[in-house]
């Protein structure tokens, strides 16, 4: 395999955004001088939280004050935050004035940062502390709006230096987040793959290479995850921002995320706690993962050979049936139209589905090889996840099997991104499907 070096130089290749990525022990020390290379004359505002801050915010502060950068700093010191509009607004006044955003943080401020430098048409400067997510370098943010939550698009950061020492040494549940995260893009990449044979969305060679190529083995030391060893942190570190570069390749979170992380923007959308405390981003998207998993496991079970392409055709609901039907699963929902939306965009009339079909069809059994290269079975994932430290059971985040079965027809739906399940509905399997990751013998049997 190449070594780590050698892959990022070939992923910043295809990086829109990102052009400085520099990792290892102490490298939060070169910050200013980086800094200064691509800002210069320009004033800096470290923009850190109540954890952050004293991690590593404070010394970056004292080192760009050193360094001669007029340098002003913005901490929220809120115990608990996520990704709400209103510190959208907040971080928006506090970059007006020609600050440049040094974000230290973990997923929101990093998120924060990209949007409100891209709302004053500037890049920025992000320095991890914690291996939580695949957002730092990825293209967009992710942000609660108008009870939705919604991927803006917005360049990933100029440039990215990831503290090792420091990000190793974070909380031991935000890097086992972080490795539930980076595993998402298994079943993420299986469901690429069928959105692919599908014709409706291409895989792009760059966007995928760059991480999948060496996903397997970036996922291959949980226990390391789980211990904090600071090798194995780092190739955690280097799997998400290769997610990352993958999201800039694609100009898109395709490569990195579908029905995974739904099952997670649902518990965001609905303000899902468990124990008085809202569920991380990567604890949310693990149990979303081992759902795919387990659906994948359902998928194999069947012979799609056999396929009535005809007698699918001709049950095809039209557009107005697909409507009324997501206005129906909607309709408590907190984004009542989401679904309706979503189903609009992505519909496709019978003739279109009948090719469809046909092709996974008179492909089966190669391509069905193909998926199970990529994806792993339910019980592999689920060892690796009780090794990393992450949640294996949605009852470790306060979600019931039921809640979880329930979610399924919002996630077939709230996204305009094709997936398995429309697969499965185009093929009048979805029900078969559905009903065995929750049946007797299931992944999470009822
Ligand atoms: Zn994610």
């Amino acid at each position: 395999m190449m070594d780590s070096k050698q892959r990022i130089a070939n992923a910043l290749k295809v990086a829109s955004d990102t052009k400085v990525f520099e990792m290892g022990g102490g490298v939060s020390s070169l910050a200013p001088e980086v800094f200064k290379g691509l800002f210069p004359g320009r004033k800096a505002k470290v923009i850190a939280d109540i954890n952050t801050w004293p991690a590593l915010g404070e010394k970056v502060f004292s080192l760009f004050q050193e360094a001669g950068i007029p340098t002003e700093k913005f901490i929220i010191w809120e115990k608990e935050f996520h990704a709400e509009w209103e510190y959208v607004e907040m971080v928006d006044k506090e970059l007006d004035g020609g600050y440049i955003a040094v974000s230290v943080g973990s997923g929101v401020i990093n998120d924060l940062c990209k949007l409100c430098s891209h709302h004053h048409n500037q890049q920025y400067l992000t320095l991890p502390t914690a291996a939580s997510v695949d957002g730092y370098s990825s293209f967009g943010a992710s942000i609660s709006y108008q009870n939705s939550k919604q991927t803006f698009s917005c360049p990933a950061p100029v440039a990215i230096i990831a503290d090792i020492d420091v990000i190793a040494a974070a909380p031991k549940e935000m890097t086992a987040a972080g490795y539930a995260d980076l595993a998402a893009k298994v079943p993420a990449g299986a469901e690429w793959m069928v959105a692919d044979l599908m014709g409706t969305a291409p895989i792009k060679p760059d966007a995928w290479h760059v991480l999948q190529d060496y996903l397997d083995d970036l996922l291959a030391n949980p226990e390391g995850v789980a211990a904090g060893d600071p090798g194995a942190v780092a190739d955690l570190f280097e799997g998400l921002t290769l997610s990352g570069i993958a999201m800039q390749a694609a100009q898109s979170s395709r490569p990195a995320s579908c029905c995974d992380h739904l099952f997670s923007h649902i518990l965001d959308m609905t303000h899902h706690r468990y124990q008085g405390k809202l569920q991380s981003h990567g604890f949310q998207v693990a149990i979303g993962t081992l759902t795919m998993c387990a659906v994948f496991d359902e998928l194999f079970k069947m012979d799609l050979t056999k396929l009535d392409v005809d007698a699918c055709v001709k049950a095809w609901p039209t557009l107005e049936q697909e409507q009324q039907r997501a206005v129906e699963i909607f309709k408590d929902f907190p984004a009542p139209t989401l679904g309706y939306d979503n189903i609009t965009k992505k519909y496709n009339d019978a003739a279109t589905v009948g090719e469809q079909l046909a092709r996974f069809r008179d492909t089966w059994p190669e391509f069905k090889e193909k998926l199970q290269g990529q994806v792993y079975p339910f019980r592999k994932m689920q060892d690796l996840f009780k090794a990393a430290g992450a949640p294996y059971d949605p009852s470790m985040i306060g979600v019931t099997r039921e809640q979880l079965r329930d979610m399924f027809p919002i996630v077939q739906l709230m996204r305009h991104r094709m997936n398995v399940l429309d697969l499965a509905k185009r093929g009048m399997f979805y029900d078969t499907l559905v009903e065995g990751v929750f049946a007797r013998g299931g992944a999470w049997e009822i």
